[in-house]
Order: structure tokens, then C-alpha cells, then sequence
């Protein structure tokens, strides 16, 4: 029985070699024995680039997760990414270096035989004006055109920014505006015909259940790995989520 492992926000970082150490250990046990893995977006805490990769001075940080995830998929896991808000710029080389293939947000994938919508989670935070503004900025060709053709150091020293900038506006906003709205996650099932979602983001770890129309839904939320970390593991036996 072919078993699908989810996880998001695993939010990499040279700061948090803990959370590097227990993803790798995860890619190595639970990853090596499942069919395959969903990377639902910000694997990394940020990603400049992927010539960052390449670089003779890039990151080893991302080169080992990157092998680490090539190792899976030469082993026969199937390994998918998705971005996230914060590492939407990952391109083709990482995908090359890692075997994942990237999809699209958002994807409807056949999940243990049930047609399920995955998402990384902030097109659902509608009430987030501010944010969902800034994201029509950073996902058009234009701005990222412009931010991929500054040299390496200046990308690094305006994400530097950009990420502080996003803590002081977080912690200032109320926090029910960045959960998702239930209307757009209404919205999405209907649009898509899926009565299971499952996506991250918010760092609300849950299985909801919820009508809509008149059948049961449910919605994964998956968790962050600041804290221990966890996964969404779904067969045929259903959905359930992991946590360490
Ligand atoms: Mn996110």
C-alpha cells in the first residue's frame, strides 16, 4: 500500500541546524519507506535564487537538502514540491538537484484513490489584504526578474530586510486575519470538486471537518517545524497527522 507523506513550513535555516537534523533523519526513515512526498512550499526560510545553489560560495545548507531529496527520489519516492510564500523562487536547477518536481499551487492530486486539493495555504488567507497585495507583486515576471538580476549579496541583504520587515508586521497583526478565510477554502473545494484539502502555512496544525453542500469535507492543516515538526501521512486507511 503506497503511503503519502505531507509536509510544509519545514522553514530551513543555517540558524536552526535542529530542525535541518530531524528533516534529513525524516527524509531518511518515514520518507525512504512511502510512495511519495509532498513538499506543500517553505521548505526553506527564504531562497534567493538558485544560483545561490550553484554558487562556489552558496549555501552547503541547501546543497544537503537538495541531495538528501535526490537520494528519495533515485530510491523510487516519488518527491513533490510546491512553493511557498517564502521560497517561491526556486527554479528548475534546485528541482534538477533534488529530483522533485515541481507543482503547481494549487495542485489536485489523486491522494489514496480521493481527488485531493493541496495548497500551500496563503492564496486561502484572503483577509490578509496587505499580504495577498504584496503577493500579486512578488509572483509577477516583472518584479522577479528585476530581483533575480541583483547581484547575490544584494537579493540576500533585501530578503535580510524583507524578513524583518514581515516579523514586525506579523506580530501586529490579529491573528485570525492570517488564518484562512473559511469562505475561500469553501470556495477552492467547490471549484475544484474535492472534498479533502490539505495545506500549511498557518502553523495551525488540525483536521477539520466541515459540510459543505451537504457532504463532509475534511481539511489537513499541517504543521511548522519550529516546534518538533510532524507530517500528514494518508493511505488507504485515511488521513493522520504525525507529530514528533
Ligand atoms: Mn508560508
Amino acid at each position: 500500500m503506497a503511503t503519502a507523506l505531507f509536509v510544509s513550513d519545514v522553514h530551513v535555516a543555517g540558524e536552526r541546524p535542529a530542525t535541518t537534523a530531524r528533516f534529513l533523519e525524516f527524509l531518511k526513515s518515514e520518507g525512504a519507506r512511502a510512495g511519495s512526498l509532498y513538499i506543500l512550499g517553505d521548505l526553506f526560510e527564504y531562497w534567493i535564487g538558485d544560483d545561490d545553489l550553484g554558487a562556489l560560495d552558496g549555501d552547503p545548507l541547501t546543497r544537503q537538502i537538495a541531495a538528501a531529496l535526490r537520494e528519495l527520489s533515485v530510491a523510487g519516492v516519488a518527491v513533490y514540491f510546491m512553493h511557498g510564500n517564502r521560497d517561491f523562487l526556486i527554479g528548475a536547477a534546485f528541482c534538477a538537484a533534488s529530483g522533485a518536481r515541481l507543482i503547481e499551487d494549487p495542485t489536485v492530486a489523486q491522494v489514496a484513490g480521493i481527488p485531493t486539493l493541496l495548497a500551500h495555504g496563503d492564496t486561502l488567507c484572503t483577509d490578509d489584504h496587505d499580504y495577498q497585495a504584496w503577493r500579486r507583486v512578488a509572483r509577477s515576471e516583472d518584479w522577479q526578474r528585476e530581483f533575480l538580476a541583483k547581484p547575490l549579496d544584494a537579493r540576500r541583504a533585501a530578503v535580510g530586510q524583507m524578513r524583518e520587515r514581515s516579523k514586525a508586521v506579523i506580530s501586529a497583526k490579529p491573528a485570525e486575519i492570517m488564518d484562512v478565510s473559511l469562505a475561500a477554502v469553501n470556495a477552492a473545494c467547490r471549484a475544484h470538486g474535492v472534498r479533502r484539502l490539505i495545506h500549511g502555512h498557518t502553523h495551525r496544525p488540525a483536521h477539520h471537518d466541515f459540510e459543505l453542500d451537504g457532504v463532509t469535507c475534511e481539511r489537513w492543516v499541517l504543521p511548522d517545524w519550529y516546534g518538533p515538526g510532524g507530517y500528514l501521512l494518508v493511505d488507504e486507511g485515511g488521513a493522520r497527522l504525525v507529530n514528533f
